[in-house]
């Protein structure tokens, strides 16, 4: 049954590479959110003639959604013919701006070489492709399994998820007894299988001063002097400390076992969009954005009270350091145990179609998997796609054609292991 089922699917390669490349060409750009309704009801309609029954799901009222930008997401779910487990793929239909230095049109998803090329061809909709191509092939196989299959295409992952997976989440779509496993094709490469991802806290740090003729800047007090005095605090003594914090999770790459953070933005003075000629004036505002990424062993309490107990020392020594700090958004480590039953079975899946062992990893950004384990309360979950994951946002993005035909085989052999489905090969 498992050399027909793999037949089938590399039979269906052709299929795979050109529903990749529609997906590619509906440009689903986010920020703003662009073409979500029309990638979603795409998912939808081509899940519909496969006899999947769908649901689509608006996201009201969350960060970003109006009539112009709908996040929209879709949802399909097949039955077998009694009940069982459920296993669900979720893919996310946004993609990250071009950005310049592509040799290629990043919407057209030109295929060259083995791999097609374009924006979300790696991240994430050929992982996507590939879940929907191996689902495909099982029911065209016709075997018969308990339980059920679900595909979900979901919105805003590239903004913290809030309008796709959170939302859903919120809904039940992400808990048992409605799923059981889940497996998210990002691209971690096709012999990997991520357990989980390191956790994040973003935060604005403002400094304040006072405006004065630029002239005379002692009449004033400039707030890009004292942030400048912050990040001279943070190099002393925060990034020294960072380095030292090692962890246990196998974060790849290897840089990436360690704490980091990220100065992302600093804004003051004159305003970001000046041109022309200055006029002469002191700061009276400078803003800071960091990203820091932590471990499963830190507290997040702890990785704050780093930062605020530097400003805190500021304020104490520095004459007439004043700030504010505000907390942007923040997410925790998640990390599924590696005897889970979609790691097993994924795992065992990735030896019978690749004939190694698969690594496993843990992403060092996060993704959706945060929202399932949270709102969801569902662990048994991971992300494992074909995409290679150092081509994630980079100009001339692709994906190997052969990864991703492998990936559909080891999703369609992990989808019968966990459904209880005995197969023979
Ligand atoms: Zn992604």
């Amino acid at each position: 049954m498992i050399e027909s089922l793999f037949a089938r699917i590399d039979s269906k390669r052709e299929e795979l590479v050109s529903f990749t490349q529609e997906l590619v060409r509906i440009p689903t750009i986010n920020p703003p959110g662009e073409d979500y309704a029309r990638c979603a009801e795409f998912l939808g309609q081509r899940l519909a003639k496969s006899g999947f029954s769908i649901l689509y799901e608006r996201a009201r009222d969350t960060p970003g959604d109006s009539d112009r930008y709908p996040r929209k997401n879709v949802i399909a779910r097949f039955e077998g013919k009694h009940s069982g487990p459920c296993v669900h793929f979720n893919g996310h239909l946004d993609v990250v701006v071009p950005g310049k230095g592509w040799t290629v049109d990043p919407f057209e998803g030109l295929v060259r070489d083995g791999k097609i090329y374009g924006r979300g061809t790696c991240d994430m909709k050929g992982g996507l492709s590939a879940s929907v191509i191996a689902m495909e092939a099982i029911l065209e196989e016709d075997i018969n399994f308990p339980g059920a299959i679900e595909i979900s295409g979901t919105v805003d992952e590239e903004t913290g998820g809030y309008g796709g997976v959170a939302f859903l989440a919120e809904k039940g779509f992400f808990s048992k007894p409605r799923v059981d496993h889940v497996i998210i094709p990002e691209p971690l490469n096709v012999d990997r299988v991520c357990l989980g991802h390191r956790g994040a806290w973003w935060a604005e740090v403002e400094t304040f001063g006072r405006i004065a003729h630029g002239s005379m800047p002692f009449l004033g007090d400039s707030a890009i002097r004292h942030m400048s005095a912050f990040l001279e605090l943070l190099e002393q003594k925060l990034f020294p400390a960072l380095d030292q914090k090692q962890t246990r999770m196998p974060v790849v790459p290897e840089g990436a076992r360690r704490s980091t953070l990220n100065l992302q933005a600093v804004h003051g003075g004159e305003d970001e969009s000046f041109s022309g000629m200055p006029s002469p004036l002191v700061p009276d505002s400078c803003r800071l954005i960091m990203d820091r990424r932590f471990l499963i062993e830190e507290d997040i309490m702890e990785v704050k009270a780093e930062v605020t107990d530097l400003l805190a020392e500021l304020a104490d020594s520095r004459p007439n350091f004043r700030y504010q700090i505000r907390d942007i958004m923040e997410f925790l480590p998640t990390m599924t145990d590696a005897n889970a039953p979609v790691v097993l079975a994924v795992s065992a899946s990735i030896r019978e179609v690749l004939g190694k062992t698969a690594e496993h990893v843990i992403s060092p950004g996060t993704y959706d998997q945060k929202h399932i384990a949270r709102i969801g309360h569902l662990h048994d979950c991971i992300a494992y796609g074909p995409g290679i994951l150092d081509l994630a946002h980079q100009p001339d993005e692709y994906i190997v054609i052969d990864d991703m035909v492998a990936a559909a085989k080891v999703m369609a052999a992990s989808t019968l292991k966990l459904l209880g489905v005995t197969v023979e090969s």
